[in-house]
This record gives structure tokens, C-alpha cells and sequence, in this order.
């Protein structure tokens, strides 16, 4: 189901020609060794043979979760072979694109803790607004520019990441209780995950683009319209 592709590359250091081994396709419940690789990116680490120098390289490929049942494609939207999960008993599965790394190890994260991706995603915009009101737009301390959920604990407490473009990151904690509440009011309001549907492809993007939408349909429901 993992298949090795070659391919051949020009090392960046040495300019050397050589061979760079990837995935099409992992299934890290086959392969959970995979996983953690994936998860701290060192399966993108190379090191040349020729000049024994390490390069992270990153390529496309299909993240495949049967335990608990989702698929992510990294990589260009669209461009994902439909032959990679073709044999497979699709039934319950999630479909996600990620465009970039953070957001392949959010994804699995989130649904690793069986969480929905569209109330942490809602979840995610509004720690943003807040931040953005506490320190008055940014002008009294910086406003992160990646927010990622990492993990939830065991008392529910759900933690993310802030990333800061000149500063150090930390950690972000939000009650269980703030998540029931947005599902709720996105269980009350179905319309809203029915108008937000990708209806153009397989692997659909949940993103802050999607909350930022989510939001003010949700909102206009609540006001009647
Ligand atoms: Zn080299």
C-alpha cells in the first residue's frame, strides 16, 4: 500500500546527482514507525551519500489513518491519484487537503483525538479575535501568526500552538466546554456545514478561511436572516 518511488535529484550542497527515496502513499497504521517520523518531519530528512549532508526535502504524498479513519493528501490541491486508495473500504472516512506541514500534523492530531476539525477551526478564530481585542489589533503585543491545535488532555483542556513571526511561541489552553458549546451551535445550524461543502474535490479544506466563512453564516442565523 506504501510504495517507494526513486527519484533522482541534484544534491543542494554538492550539486551532485543522486537518488531520493519517497512515499506515494503512508498508512501509518501499517507502518506506525511512519508516523512519528512524519510527526517530528524527519521522514523528510535526507542525507546525501555523496557528501554526507542532510537536506529536508518535502514531497506529495497520501496520509492514510484506518484506525481512525481519515486520509490526508499533501499536496497540490487536485492533484492526488485516486489509485492510492481505489482498493480501499472507504466507509466513515474524512477526506482533508493540507498545504502545508502544520497543517498535515494539526489534521491528524485532531482527529487522532476524534475531535471535529470544523469546531476547532471555529475554535481557532475565535482565540484569534480575542487575542486581536486584548492587545487592541496587535499594537500592544504581537498577534500570532499560526495558531495550531496540538493535543487535548485528559481533563478536556484543548492546547495550541501560537506561532509568532519575531517572537517565541507558547501555548494556548481552551476549555472542552468552549468546543461543546461552537458544536452545538453547529449541530443547530447544519445549513451551514451543507453551504460550506467543497463540492469540487475529494479532500476538502477545513481551514481559517472555512471558520472565517462558518462564522459569518453562523452569525447571520442567529440574527434571523
Ligand atoms: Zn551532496
Amino acid at each position: 500500500m506504501a510504495k517507494r518511488i526513486v527519484k533522482e535529484i541534484d544534491c543542494p550542497h554538492c550539486k551532485e546527482k543522486v537518488e531520493l527515496q519517497m512515499w506515494d502513499s503512508i498508512n501509518v497504521s501499517l507502518n506506525p514507525a511512519l508516523k512519528d517520523k512524519i510527526k517530528n518531519g524527519t521522514i523528510f530528512d535526507w542525507t546525501c551519500p555523496q557528501c554526507g549532508k542532510t537536506t529536508r526535502i518535502m514531497y506529495p504524498f497520501l496520509y492514510i489513518d484506518m484506525i481512525h479513519t481519515f486520509m490526508i493528501w499533501f499536496g497540490a490541491p487536485g492533484q492526488c491519484n485516486p489509485e492510492l486508495y481505489q482498493n480501499m473500504t472507504l466507509d466513515g472516512y474524512q477526506f482533508r487537503q493540507a498545504r502545508n506541514f502544520n497543517e498535515l500534523v494539526e489534521k491528524a492530531a485532531i482527529f487522532e483525538n476524534q475531535l471535529d476539525d470544523h469546531v476547532i477551526e471555529l475554535m481557532k478564530l475565535s482565540i484569534v479575535q480575542a487575542l486581536y481585542k486584548q492587545t487592541e489589533g496587535g499594537t500592544k503585543a504581537p498577534l500570532p501568526a499560526i495558531l495550531v491545535f496540538r493535543s487535548k488532555q485528559e481533563d478536556g483542556t484543548m492546547i495550541f500552538s501560537a506561532l509568532y513571526q519575531n517572537a517565541p511561541g507558547r501555548l494556548i489552553r481552551a476549555s472542552e466546554t468552549t468546543y461543546n458549546t461552537i458544536r452545538r451551535d453547529l449541530e443547530n445550524n447544519p445549513s451551514v456545514l451543507k453551504g460550506l461543502a467543497d463540492g469540487e474535490g475529494k479532500f476538502q479544506q477545513v481551514n481559517f478561511d472555512w471558520a472565517k466563512k462558518a462564522m459569518t453564516l453562523l452569525a447571520a442565523q442567529r440574527q434571523g436572516h
